[in-house]
């Protein structure tokens, strides 16, 4: 098979092939990559991008990792793929083993979904079937925070910030959730009961006919990369559990090692009773997710019957196995040191930023960076300058933000950091 790409590829491409929140008149320029390898993407023109993606806070341990290659090479031989109903197999079992051993205790039954989203709806059907089960279905709204996102499947965009969600364009068609305000005191901050009132003032209200609480603990990500605190999460726990509301934590982005804990909710020595997990699961090798749960909510649904919920492609093999293989990689440990180095390496490189003039606020936690501009971006003409630093960085409206693959080493990240500060600067 021939990785050339031709300009007649990419005028396919352009013509016939929807790229992520892309117009297809309009569209953004796309660059061709041919090849990716540790922290390193190669584009088609021979160009190399020092990647502060992660693809999407993904690739944690770098592209081309052999200890990955080989466990889905090994699974590739034995069992690409089998369907779940009825059968189950070795690569799903030792997945949820280790999970269980990586999460806080509370948590005790895994369902593998296909990708982030499907695994929020999964945890909201979850929810609302729980109170179902338990003889309460009139608790069948969902409460969340503002500048929170979960995801671009119909369910999860319900739950997403009305405004900043980027689905603005649905609210007509989505069920009307409950949204308090987002939490401002951050994550280093004194804490303030007041930040926390609204959110207590409507479970008081309305919590009879509240099925849970979604919050992504500590770390919004696409709603907007802010950072709260993690006593806010704590209360939130405590919320839940004097009005009678199950608490999900939506750890897809923030799970695995990113915020400097292996779970955000260890921040704030806190368990949710669903916890939904993506993005870095498979070292950022294939689609898949996970939606955990305790052994109350388990337990309360099946006995009044079965969960509604069952995708095709469940408990992919290769991806449970590449998933195994990056979490005996999270196992070594290793991962402390690398993401306590990105931070301070993050730190140190980023604030030079701050008094640009285009910028209005620098901010780190573990491994993630962010540059909030005062201005939206262009992105037809800020792409291609990050591009020209030979540097892969992908804003969004007015955030500039990195969150590197843990591998990437001081020389690389000082690339990564003067990249940036060249192209804002010149904003
Ligand atoms: C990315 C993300 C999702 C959606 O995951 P997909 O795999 O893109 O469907 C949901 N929640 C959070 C917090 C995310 O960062």
């Amino acid at each position: 098979m021939s990785t050339v790409i031709t300009a007649d590829d990419m005028r396919f491409d352009a013509e016939h092939i929807w790229h992520p929140y892309t117009s297809m008149v309009n569209r953004y320029e796309q660059f061709p990559v041919v090849s990716a390898e540790g922290v390193t993407l190669t584009l088609a023109d021979g160009r190399q991008l020092i990647d502060g993606m992660a693809s999407w806070w993904s690739t944690i341990h770098g592209y081309n990792h052999p200890h990955l290659n080989a466990a889905i090479q090994e699974q590739a031989s034995q069992m690409s793929h089998v369907m779940f109903g009825g059968l189950t197999h070795k690569p799903a079992i030792d997945l949820a083993r280790r999970l269980l051993k990586m999460v806080p205790d509370a948590l005790q039954q895994v369902f593998f979904a296909d990708s982030g989203s499907v695994s929020v709806e999964v945890a909201l059907k979850m929810a609302i079937q729980y109170w179902h089960s338990a003889g309460r279905p009139g608790k069948h709204r969902l409460l969340t925070v503002r500048n929170g996102y979960h995801g671009d499947t119909f369910g999860a965009m319900a739950t997403c910030d009305p405004v900043n969600g980027m689905h603005e364009l649905f609210t007509g068609m989505l069920p009307q959730h409950l949204f308090a305000p987002a939490p401002q005191c951050g994550y280093g901050d004194d804490w303030d009961e007041a930040d926390i009132s609204t959110l207590q003032q409507m479970l008081e209200t309305h919590h009879e006919e509240i099925a849970a609480l979604i919050l992504e603990p500590v770390v919004q990500g696409a709603g907007g990369m802010r950072f709260y605190s993690p006593h806010y999460v704590r209360r939130a726990r405590e919320l839940c559990d004097q009005y009678e509301v199950l608490l999900i934590l939506d750890e897809i982005a923030t799970g695995f090692g990113r915020t400097g804990r292996l779970f955000a909710c260890e921040h704030a020595g806190i368990a949710p009773d669903i916890l939904c997990l993506g993005k870095a699961l498979t070292g950022g090798y294939m689609t898949m997710a996970a939606t955990l749960c305790t052994q109350q909510v388990s337990d309360t649904i099946s006995q009044a019957g079965v969960f509604m919920h069952g995708p095709t492609f469940m408990a992919n093999p290769l991806a449970c196995s590449v998933a195994n293989a990056s979490l005996e990689i999270l196992e070594t440990g290793l991962w402390q040191t690398q993401v306590q180095a990105l931070e301070q390496g993050l730190q140190l490189g980023l604030e030079p930023c701050r008094t640009l003039p285009a910028v209005a606020d620098v901010r780190v936690l573990g491994a993630i960076g962010v540059v909030e501009l005062i201005d939206p971006v262009n992105m037809a003409e800020i792409q291609p300058q990050f591009v020209a630093q030979g540097i892969w960085v992908r804003p969004f409206g007015k955030l500039v933000y990195v969150m590197p693959p843990y591998i990437m080493d001081a020389g690389q990240l000082d690339h990564l950091m003067s990249g940036i500060y060249k192209v804002l600067s010149s904003l």
